[in-house]
């Protein structure tokens, strides 16, 4: 069984970046769930450089009469021709490669100027009756394992910052070895050296407005403000947070006086806050 989708349209309409559905993707892929066949692209837009009179007539009477049906698929604008190869297969009983090499062909030896919009990726689905619940659990664990692990390497990428010794001697230990003594050349064993080490301190991550009753207030005046883009806790804790996402770039919600007012919070902890039914707050 063969489908394809619009990346961009598919994480518009799941409001996940274009990245988080290729790497579920991939993660099908590697299940072996879907493999990708060739990408390609649902509308071509040609001008004709020369006349499609004079192009037709360059080729043998069977091509000439192949060129001659598929451009009469097109619609006319005033400069482009917009054909839709899904279409123009339809009708000309051809196969859509042969439409999209044929329209290359033409525009490698100059004849028309191409376009090509809506870019799709296609796949081939494989047993399709498998356990989707299984599946999409499965999903979701690779997916928090993921989380939960670029949440840590940027803790460990902290705390080394504000390590009390030698940078050097502490990058080493991570990838497994061991120099016996500091370095004597990284900062931190410069200012030592001095003796006016202080360990680095990163600003802490915690403001004010952690405080939930402060979160509580301000997740109810933009649930008051009913954004469709906002409709689920998950969005709505990533725009107080200040992370974007397709429906609310698309919305303009980035302008919004109220977007990352929470962006000093932790994540979880808005998250949790906008997880709560709006009756208690
Ligand atoms: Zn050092």
């Amino acid at each position: 069984e063969q489908f394809d989708l619009s990346v961009y349209q598919t994480a518009y309409q799941f409001d996940v970046r274009p990245l988080v559905l290729t790497t579920l993707l991939t993660y099908l892929e590697l299940e072996g769930v879907i493999t990708a066949t060739a990408p390609f692209y649902s509308a071509y837009k040609l001008q004709f450089l020369s006349s499609p009179d004079s192009i037709v007539a360059r080729f043998n009477p069977q091509r000439a009469a192949f060129l001659q049906q598929l451009f009469a698929t097109g619609r006319r604008g005033r400069i482009w021709v917009t054909i839709t190869p899904e279409e123009a297969s339809a009708q000309l009983g051809e196969n859509r490669q042969r439409i999209s090499k044929a329209l290359n062909y033409l525009e490698e030896q100059g004849l028309i100027k191409l376009q090509v919009a809506g870019a799709r990726q296609g796949y081939r689905l494989h047993a399709a009756d498998r356990d989707s619940k299984a599946l999409s659990e499965k999903m979701i664990l690779l997916f928090q394992q993921r989380e939960s692990r670029d949440i840590e390497r940027l803790r460990q990428v902290c705390d080394w910052i504000e390590t009390t010794g030698c940078y050097q001697q502490a990058l080493l230990r991570y990838f497994g070895e061991e120099l016996e003594r500091p370095c004597g050349r990284c900062s931190a064993c410069n200012v030592a050296e001095q003796g006016l080490f202080k360990p680095l301190q990163l600003p802490h991550r915690q403001s004010e407005k952690t405080d939930p009753a402060i979160i509580f207030a301000i997740v109810k005046t933009i649930r008051g403000e009913n954004h469709q883009a906002l409709i689920q806790s998950r969005q709505l804790a990533r725009f107080l947070c200040g992370i974007n996402s397709p429906q609310a770039s698309r919305a303009r919600l980035g302008r919004h006086p109220l977007f990352a007012a929470l962006a000093d919070s932790p994540f979880a902890t808005v998250l949790d806050i906008c997880n709560k039914p709006i009756e208690n707050t």
